[in-house]
């Protein structure tokens, strides 16, 4: 089902990205498709999530989608305008509206600039406002963020872990982005300071009025923050769902596999579809048809002749499997479960009863 165009913040067209892999001196260059034809929208306002294993592209989708990466092939529309083939200065002018949250707050805020002059940055080079406005914003911010205004004088080396995560969404907050990308924002922190990040996301997603692309392999995170989820594996979308349909009937034998990751209320009372089997193949030689095929416990002769299609499954749904219909008829926990899981809906209570307790001080918290 296609989101309409006013709506629409972000649509890719068949974008692939390739990488190039060793050489040798007598050897051709070889290349792996890191990111294989994805096509998706995105809507303007949701969570938007995307789901794999390490490797499967994610990382590297979300960096095309707001052009840190130039795609080999295929295009990102931005509210509408191809923004693939833009030069560096049109791309340095864009990066206002599409910012980006890093992995690991230390290594992505310089070490030699005060928080103040971090979060100042992005100002200076995308807005007209003067040194006073600046420093105003600077203060606002880092409230916004939970933490003191005060702080804007020290360096990144003086924050905990958390709270480096923070100056590093009130940067990304400093230009008035449109888009956030959130690469395993919360993936380096102790669980209960990732409980906070994440609420404090949620709450700045609504009052700045943003778009969120996330990315994550925590399905307890996904699964509490997404509005939709696709779920990825060696390059390529197999699944695509609102984050309820997903996680109460996953339909793709990856995505049902991912899902049984989530322990549940009572494993003995649990039936399972055929399990996985072998290791995930190399990228830079993919399987022929569905590269799934060599793990997956439904394929047929069909698999590994022909690729499946995306294919509209129904209330919003998009999966790329020639036997989807087959596989959802499968009696699996996820269809028997109540909508939430026991385990997994404690484990989401968690992540709020925990965002009271105060995060682990440190010199620049006293
Ligand atoms: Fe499995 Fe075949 Fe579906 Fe691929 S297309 S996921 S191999 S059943």
């Amino acid at each position: 089902m296609r989101i309409p165009t006013a709506d629409r913040i972000i649509e890719t067209r068949s974008l692939t990205r390739r990488f190039a892999g060793k050489t040798g001196l007598f050897r051709a260059t070889t290349f792996v498709s890191a990111v294989n034809e994805v096509s998706l929208e995105i809507r303007r306002g949701e969570t938007f999530s995307i789901v794999g294993e390490s490797g499967c592209g994610k990382s590297t989708l979300a960096r095309l989608l707001v052009r840190l990466l130039q795609p080999s092939e295929g295009s990102v529309l931005y509210e509408g305008n191809d923004i693939s083939t833009l030069s560096e200065g049109d791309v340095r002018r864009l990066r206002k509206d599409l910012q980006f949250v890093f992995q690991d707050p230390f290594s992505s805020l310089n070490p030699r600039m005060t928080v103040g002059a971090l979060i100042e940055e992005p100002m200076r080079v995308h807005t007209r406002l003067s040194r006073t406005e600046r420093r105003r914003k600077v203060a606002e911010l880092l409230s916004k963020v939970g933490l003191r205004p005060a702080f804007a004088n020290r360096y990144p080396h003086e924050f905990s872990g958390g709270q480096r995560q923070r100056i590093g969404i009130a940067r990304a907050l400093a230009s008035g982005p449109k888009i956030i990308v959130g690469d395993e924002p919360v993936s380096a922190l102790d669980v209960s300071v990732q409980a906070q990040v994440i609420n404090l996301l949620e709450d700045l997603k609504s009052e700045f009025d943003l778009t969120l692309i996330l990315i994550a392999h925590d399905l307890a995170v996904i699964r509490h923050m997404s509005d939709r989820v696709a779920v990825m594996y060696l390059g390529e979308i197999v699944e695509l769902a609102p984050n309820d349909a997903l996680f109460d009937k996953p339909l793709h034998p990856y995505t049902r596999a991912l899902m049984r990751a989530i322990p549940i209320a009572s494993p003995h009372g649990r039936t399972m579809d055929a399990t996985l089997t072998g290791d995930v193949p190399s990228p830079l030689a993919p399987p022929s048809g569905c590269r799934f095929h060599p793990r997956c416990p439904h394929a047929t002769d069909l698999c590994s002749a022909q690729k499946p299609a995306a294919t509209e499954a129904g209330d919003g749904r998009m999966v790329a499997c020639h036997h989807w219909q087959k596989i959802a008829e499968i009696p699996e926990v996820f269809a028997q479960e109540p909508p939430r899981n026991q385990t997994a809906a404690k484990r989401f209570a968690l992540f709020r009863e925990r965002s009271q307790q105060k995060e682990p001080t440190t010199a620049a918290s006293k």
